[in-house]
């Protein structure tokens, strides 16, 4: 019978509550138990596909197709496991799932009522998940905060399961902050003391409660929290500004975070498998040499809009034993005055992300362009991929006016057209090309040499893809495709081989690499980086 394990969150948004989550779960896992986690978004939309990743975060794809809460990139990386859109719950999903129940007169002439139907719903997708995923513990993090008006019915799910699951088998932890407003360094408590109260007021009452903050809380403090929302003090646990995330679970550990867990749920720790993952943690860390990398992109000022390349790019510095610095340039301001492009120049390598649409694509096209003349290593990610191609078509193969159908519908040379199965398509969630697909490499190329292997797997998120018709002419002026999905229908990899290091993919690599495990294209781009930084072609 699986233990639940209910994360909510107090004070403000923004607190880290999902790196809290996943640390608490790695925890668990490094204890020896098989566990999951599961995001509840409670917003209306069915899942963050349609979102705009400025204000919510980048749209994370797990294999099955899913566009997920970037909470989810968060637990993969952690639990180094691949999850499903089963592990994010959203409102949209639960309503909708009631409504066409009521369509379809499965209730029966009943009412239909948030409690108990919508309720119901809720706690039957966390069940289900549970049993579908084989685990020991689920850990269940409510987004937003405390007192939301549409977390409610979740909420009220988290209650009616502690009563129909046990106390043994249901745990609450609540993550709050612990400001320092003034100079002279003093911790406030009085807004965890309230968002507790906010939470009692719903009928939960915390087992735990896991406080942000820049510092360790003191004793003192504990016992003031603890007098204040009637959870003993050595179940509150400081949870400090670290120096990286990944250093998370072993401060929670030592701050007793699962001596409170195992009591309530009567288990014990099968194993502590820590040595490991202390290791990873530490190399991210440790004082290492430094890169510049530029990402040059639309949502420049939510670095969050790219979260998994960000970690990716971490993740494979600190397994070079390298410190990856990130400038974000706006890809417009390359459009405005080509020679803001000269500042590449200071970078040892620059990266174009995905992205959509016609707002600075052009400026991301000279960017594609100019790197490949000054041989300065880079990585281009789906729509950069789809650029890269298209300023070589431009620019070496002299297609003069070569584009992408989705910046220019009439362009004469249709280099990047759109997928076959996607010309029917009206709706806009969930109908890109999504998901875990087979590739397979072509023999003898940069891709082939870096993968090791012939077949991988990656996740994609596309409606455009390369046309092939070009596949001859670019091929001719020395572009290799080098790699392919849905047997050599999908170009998946393009190379420059007489370039230092030039590789752009239509699939995102960044969202299954993992730290201590980083994805073999971003290792290869932070190497090629690392080169030109000892070369001192670099600042
Ligand atoms: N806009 C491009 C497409 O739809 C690229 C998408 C992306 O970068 N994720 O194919």
């Amino acid at each position: 019978m699986p233990k639940y394990v209910f994360v909510t969150g107090g004070v403000m948004s923004g607190l880290g509550k999902g790196v809290t989550t996943a640390a608490i779960a790695k925890l668990l896992q490094l204890s020896g138990f098989k566990v999951t986690c599961a995001k509840i978004d409670p917003y209306i939309n069915v899942d963050a596909g349609t979102m705009n990743p400025i204000t919510h975060g980048e749209v994370f794809v797990t294999d099955d197709g899913g566009e997920a809460d970037m909470d989810l990139g968060t637990y993969e990386r952690f639990l180094n496991q691949d999850l499903t859109i089963e592990n994010n719950i959203t409102t949209g999903q639960v309503y909708q799932k009631v409504i066409n129940d009521e369509r379809e007169g499965k209730f029966l002439g009943k009412c239909v009522q948030i409690i108990p139907h919508v309720t119901d719903e809720i706690k039957k997708r966390i069940s289900d998940l549970a049993a579908h995923s084989h685990v020991d513990v689920i850990i269940v993090e409510c987004g937003g905060t405390v007192g939301d008006m549409e977390g409610l019915p979740f909420l009220e799910a988290f209650r009616q399961m502690r009563m129909e699951e046990g106390l043994d088998n249901t745990l609450f932890i609540h993550v709050t902050l612990a400001p320092v407003i003034n100079p002279v360094g003093e911790v406030k408590t009085k807004p965890t003391q309230h968002s507790v109260q906010e939470l009692r007021r719903i009928g939960i009452q915390p087992d735990i409660i896991v406080v942000r903050g820049e510092e360790l809380l003191t004793d003192e403090t504990k016992k003031k929290i603890s007098l204040f929302t009637s959870v003993e003090s050595w179940k509150i646990i400081s949870d400090p500004n670290l120096d990286s995330i990944y250093k998370i679970p072993e401060c929670l550990e030592l701050g007793g975070v699962l001596k409170p867990i195992f009591e309530q749920f009567q288990i014990v720790r099968k194993k502590f498998e820590v040595d490991r993952w202390s290791r990873i943690a530490t190399s991210f860390t440790v004082v290492r040499p430094e890169i510049k990398i530029a990402i040059v992109g639309k949502y420049t000022n939510l670095s969050d809009s790219y979260a998994s390349v960000n970690h990716a790019l971490s993740h494979a510095g600190a397994m070079q034993g390298i410190d990856v610095q990130i400038d974000w340039l706006d890809a417009e301001e390359f459009e405005k005055n080509h020679k803001h492009l000269e500042s590449l120049g200071n970078y040892h390598g620059i990266l174009t992300p995905g992205g959509f649409g016609d707002r600075g694509s052009e400026g991301k096209i000279l960017v594609a362009n100019y790197t490949r003349e000054k041989r300065i290593p880079y990585l281009g990610i789906c729509f950069g991929f789809q650029l890269s191609v298209v300023a070589y078509a431009r620019y070496v193969c002299g297609l003069d006016g070569a584009n992408s159908i989705e910046l220019d519908p009439s362009t004469p040379h249709p280099v990047v057209h759109l997928l076959p199965e996607q010309r029917d398509v009206k709706d806009v969630g969930a109908t890109m090309r999504l998901g875990g697909h087979d590739i397979t490499l072509v023999g003898g190329t940069i891709a082939f040499k870096l993968y090791g292997q012939m077949l991988i797997r990656r996740r994609h998120r596309h409606r455009y893809e390369f046309n092939q018709e070009y596949k001859d002419v670019l091929d001719e002026y020395g572009m290799v495709i080098s790699a392919f999905s849905d047997g050599g229908r999908r170009a998946e990899i393009m190379e420059i081989p007489s370039h230092p290091f030039y590789l752009a993919t239509q699939y995102h690599p960044e969202f299954t690499s993992r730290p201590g495990k980083p994805e073999e294209v971003y290792l290869a781009f932070v190497q090629a980086a690392a080169a030109r930084r000892v070369n001192s072609k670099g600042p």
